[in-house]
């Protein structure tokens, strides 16, 4: 253990220095075919020459700017954003810095939508269980894993977490004289790679629609093309087989392929409720970030490159699912969970240890989701032969183990 750090992470021993596309090199020069992408941030790669040259010359013109001022390079970013994910129904962005700052702001939108139209007491935020918002204290409430809750109460109040799934619930929970919003992931990540059902969603949206109740996805790990849409939830329908449209939306992780970013995203009836002073954030639009992110926009929102994305997951889920040790493969694109016998740590353990040069032998980096869940998250750019190498090794750990 390295005690400069706090002790907030179980960490595996191995510690990188540099990476190239959809490979990471260890301080003794080991080498590592990276499955999980820092958690679905690096959705380029490593060292994505485009996203390179965009931070280096951004960062040779000038770092930051207050939010007295606006800067070329959030507004081209924010532009772009809001292109992106119009089709969804998003109008204007406010920029942050990461998820759980995104998320807090999108709680805070939603709350000021629900006074000013309806008054004091409609402010509950409903949630699903097994759900991941973030570790701020608001956000932790907000995020419906018990585990994650222990010593660190009192919380934010006005947070209601159901099972996902359940319509009856759904309809139950989401009390219009109480509920302000409904936040869900449509592929919940943390947990365990758990898309929710069809009907469920559309449900969702319908109950949201009739009640004035808003409609809000975090898109913070399913979002950006990670599951072939360019955002998850897009790949759901109203009740009438009309895309769905969000009220909110929040994303973060690849936002910026790997510098820090996040954005709360708001539909039409959001888009106007905060006011000058209600919100703001230091480094929310940073230039820097903002060209690292208009990059990935550019790179991601084209339907070939989406349609890519299916195709490599698609590839990867096949070969996972004809492994006659694993029983079932959940997942979406590139956003894949798979249930193993043993515990996953020791399972992550070994796909480092693997690595030996003097064998000529690479090792595999992979994502736990839950004490027996690995979960995969690759690289876009991640070639058809490197899925190929991945596989081969984790049919190895697979068997090994
Ligand atoms: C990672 C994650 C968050 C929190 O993001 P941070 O940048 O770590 O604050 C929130 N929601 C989801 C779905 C996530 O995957």
């Amino acid at each position: 253990m390295n005690d400069v750090f706090m002790n907030t992470y179980t960490r595996l021993p191995v510690t990188f220095s540099r990476g190239e596309g959809s490979w990471l090199y260890d301080i003794n020069g080991k080498k590592y075919l990276d499955f999980g992408s820092g958690i679905a941030v690096n959705l380029l790669g490593h060292n994505y020459p485009p996203l390179v040259r965009a931070v280096t010359e951004q960062a040779a013109k000038y770092f930051h700017v207050c939010n007295y001022y606006l800067s070329d390079a959030s507004v081209a970013f924010a532009e772009k954003l809001v292109e992106a994910t119009e089709p969804a129904g998003i109008k204007n962005v406010f920029l942050a810095n990461s998820g759980a700052e995104a998320n807090e702001g999108a709680c805070k939108l939603a709350r000021k939508y629900s006074l000013l139209k309806y008054g004091k007491g409609r402010h509950t935020i409903v949630t699903l269980k097994g759900s991941f918002h973030g570790r701020t204290i608001t956000t932790l409430s907000a995020t419906g894993q018990e585990k994650f809750h222990k010593d660190f109460g009192p919380f934010t109040e006005g947070f209601l977490h159901i099972p996902g799934g359940d319509i009856a619930t759904l309809e139950a929970a989401l009390d219009e004289k109480k509920v302000a919003g409904l936040l869900i992931e449509a592929v919940q990540g943390e947990s365990g790679i758990v898309p929710q059902s069809d009907e469920f969603i559309t449900a969702a949206a319908k109950l949201c629609a009739e009640r004035d109740i808003l409609l809000m996805f975090d898109e913070i790990q399913c979002g950006i093309g990670r599951t072939g849409s360019f955002l998850a939830f897009e790949q759901y329908k109203d009740e009438k087989g009309n895309p769905i449209k969000a009220d909110i939306v929040t994303l973060a992780k690849g936002l910026a392929g790997g510098i820090p970013a996040g954005a709360v995203l708001a539909g039409e009836k959001t888009r106007c409720v905060f006011s000058a002073g209600d919100h703001g954030s230091t480094f929310g639009g940073n230039p820097v970030a903002a060209a690292a992110g208009l990059v990935v926009l550019k790179t991601v929102n084209n339907p070939e490159f989406l349609a890519d994305i299916v195709h490599k997951g698609d590839i990867l889920m096949k070969a996972l699912r004809s492994h006659h040790m694993i029983k079932e493969v959940r997942g979406r694109g590139l956003m894949i969970g798979f249930d193993i016998e043993s515990d996953a740590w020791p399972f992550l353990q070994a796909g480092i240890a693997r690595a030996d040069n003097s064998k000529n032998q690479s090792g595999l980096l992979m994502l736990s989701a839950g004490a027996k869940t690995i979960r995969l998250l690759p690289a876009y750019t991640i070639l058809d032969s490197e899925i190929d190498q991945g596989i081969e090794i984790l049919s190895q750990l697979l068997c090994a183990g």
